[in-house]
Order: structure tokens, then C-alpha cells, then sequence
């Protein structure tokens, strides 16, 4: 199939491009470079530089393109209570933009990634896909709109569309910016520097972290089957993890250990999220492959930034 991945140059949009060009898909990406590297992208892969919100150049890529996978979004809960007007900007106009320009051009389907933040604090865990959301910070809301936008706009245009609510992917490629760094890579970089880590809260919070394998693997097979057409489907591991245990966990594949302080509990976080995949074994057949230990040494191994000679704190 021919592909256009927008944010492809992104965490989850290189290993998605690539693992679609591997299995002999055409694959084209837009990406504004704002948090992206196009330097991982597989050669046969066509990248452009260029804002997901100018229609214009939507118009170009789209051309013979048959099914689009929108990430390009800002992407970090803390930053977005600093700036939530650009949030919206990019995450619900940009999906906005997506969606006429597929209408003008007649691109068949799209899947968008939204998150699992979006359902906020439940009163019970794992979360599945009818719980009503409940968004706690101006990010979640934004992927919440853009998935209302979604199905909205495609029952309107007749477009095929999927959103998949993508948990805490980790793993090679994931950058580590001075500010609102997400926690696995963070976590390794500074145990295996022998520094220290701040963590906010109790530590007794609890995420699901999914290999990017294993997230690319549910990406793909959600373009691919049509059963999943107009379903919102969870992407996670279906293992709860506390932050605690992330630590004990990235000491034990580091060797090192880490000093932990605490701090305040953040704005926008939640007590307790965990993935039930049901669903999407139903629908995608997914099954996660990789656990936890098993994707912390992985990323130990693949991830460049980790080489023990040259991490600095
Ligand atoms: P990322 O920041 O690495 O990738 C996002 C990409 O979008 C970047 O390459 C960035 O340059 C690009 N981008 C930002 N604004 C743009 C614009 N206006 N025009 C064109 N490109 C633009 O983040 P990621 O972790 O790869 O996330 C990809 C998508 O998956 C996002 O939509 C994110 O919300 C969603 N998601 C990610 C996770 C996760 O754990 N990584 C979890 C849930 C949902």
C-alpha cells in the first residue's frame, strides 16, 4: 500500500515508516523537523519537511497516497499546561487540516495515534474503550478533540478512520529533551550516568509501557484490517507498572544504582492507567510480545544515546 505518515520523523513515525517500507509498503513522510530526526529513516522511505497544518502541502503529499498515519502532534502532558494554545493549534488543527485535505484529494483511510490520557483518572483499571474520557491536562483534551474531528469528519467525507489510544511506548529513538523527558529513557540515561532521579508523587503511580515493536505492530495491523474501521482501539502492554517498579527495573538492566528523590506530584498525571486489550486481540489480533525487562534490554542495546562510554548526566 502507499502510505503518508505525518510526524514520521518522530519516535513512533521512524520505526513505523520503516517497519512499513521492510515489509514492502511505499511510505512517505511530512514532518515539520520541530522534535524529529529524519536521519533514522530507512532510505527507501520519501521524507519532506513541512507543517501538517498548511493544506496546500497536504494536497502534494496526499496524492495516490490510500491510507495516512497522523501522529504529528505535540506530545509532552507538562508542556502542554504551559502552552496550551499551540497544543491546540497543532494536535486539533493539524487533524483538521488532515482531514479537508483528504476529502479535496480522495485519501480512503486514515488511522490517527491519540492516547491513552485521554481517559484521565477511572474508577477502575484496566481501562477499555467504552469508559466515558475524562482528560486532565490541555494534551489529553486535544487528542479527545482530534478523535471527535476524527469520526466526525470522516462519517461527513466518507473516510475510513481508526484511533488508537497508544500507551507509554518506549524504546530505541526515543529522545530525551532537557524539559518534559518521558520517564523510561530518562530513567535509564541518569542510572547509567550514577546520578539521581526526581520523581513526582508517591511513586505507587502506575503506567503501561509498551515496547515500540510491539506499538508499531498494533499501528500497522490497524491499517491493515478492516474491521477496525470507525473503532477507537486501545494499544498498550496490559502490564501495569508503578514508577517504583520502573526504577527497580531499569537499575537491575543498567547494573547501577539510582539515588531517588521525591518531589510534589505533577499537574495532569494520573494515579492508576493500564491498558485492557481485548479489543484490540479482537479486532487487530494483537498480542504484545515484549515485557518490560525484556524491552528495557533492548533499548539498552539498540539505543545509541545509551552507550555506556558516552553517557553523560
Ligand atoms: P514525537 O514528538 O517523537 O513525534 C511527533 C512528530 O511530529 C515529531 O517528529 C515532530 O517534529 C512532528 N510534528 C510536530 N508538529 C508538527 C507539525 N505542525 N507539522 C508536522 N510535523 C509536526 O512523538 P511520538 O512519541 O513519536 O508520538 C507520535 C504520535 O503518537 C503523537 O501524535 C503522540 O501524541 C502519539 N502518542 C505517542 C505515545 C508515546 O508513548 N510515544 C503515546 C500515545 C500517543
Amino acid at each position: 500500500m502507499r502510505f503518508l505518515i505525518t510526524g514520521g520523523a518522530g519516535f513512533l513515525g521512524v520505526a513505523l515508516a520503516n517497519h512499513l517500507v521492510a515489509t514492502g509498503h511505499h511510505v512517505r513522510v511530512l514532518d515539520d523537523l520541530s522534535a524529529g530526526d529524519p536521519s533514522r529513516l530507512d532510505g527507501r522511505v520519501l521524507f519532506s519537511r513541512g507543517d501538517v497544518r498548511n493544506v496546500p502541502v497536504l494536497w502534494t503529499h496526499l496524492q495516490d497516497v490510500e491510507c495516512v498515519f497522523h501522529l504529528a502532534a505535540r506530545v509532552a502532558v507538562s508542556e502542554s499546561i504551559l502552552y496550551p494554545q499551540e497544543y491546540n493549534d497543532v494536535n486539533v488543527g493539524g487533524t483538521v487540516a488532515l482531514l479537508a485535505a483528504m476529502r479535496d484529494v480522495g485519501v480512503p483511510r486514515v488511522v490517527l495515534a491519540s492516547s491513552a490520557t485521554v481517559y484521565g483518572e477511572q474508577p477502575s483499571q484496566p481501562v477499555h474503550e467504552g469508559m466515558r474520557p475524562n482528560p486532565g491536562s490541555p494534551y489529553a483534551v486535544t487528542k479527545i478533540a482530534a478523535e471527535h474531528y476524527l469520526f466526525t469528519l470522516s462519517k461527513l467525507y466518507g473516510l475510513q478512520a481508526v484511533a488508537l489510544r497508544i500507551f507509554n511506548a518506549y524504546g530505541p529513538g526515543q529522545r530525551i529533551p532537557p524539559a518534559h523527558a518521558p520517564v523510561v529513557p530518562l530513567f535509564l540515561k541518569r542510572a547509567l550516568g550514577g546520578g539521581s532521579l526526581v520523581i513526582h508523587g508517591s511513586g505507587r503511580q502506575s503506567r503501561d509501557f509498551i515496547y515500540i515493536d510491539d506499538a508499531v505492530r498494533g499501528m500497522a495491523a490497524a491499517s491493515l484490517t478492516d474491521a477496525a474501521v470507525d473503532q477507537i482501539i486501545n494499544i498498550g502492554s496490559g502490564e501495569e507498572t508503578t514508577l517504583k517498579d520502573l526504577v527497580r527495573r531499569v537499575t537491575a538492566v543498567a547494573g547501577r544504582e539510582l539515588s531517588v528523590l521525591t518531589n510534589d506530584a505533577q499537574n495532569g498525571g494520573v494515579s492508576r492507567l493500564v491498558a485492557d486489550l481485548v479489543k484490540a486481540r479482537q479486532v487487530l489480533g494483537f498480542q504484545p510480545q515484549i515485557n518490560l525487562s525484556e524491552g528495557l534490554k533492548l533499548l539498552l542495546e539498540k539505543d545509541p544515546q545509551f552507550d555506556r562510554k558516552r553517557v553523560v548526566i
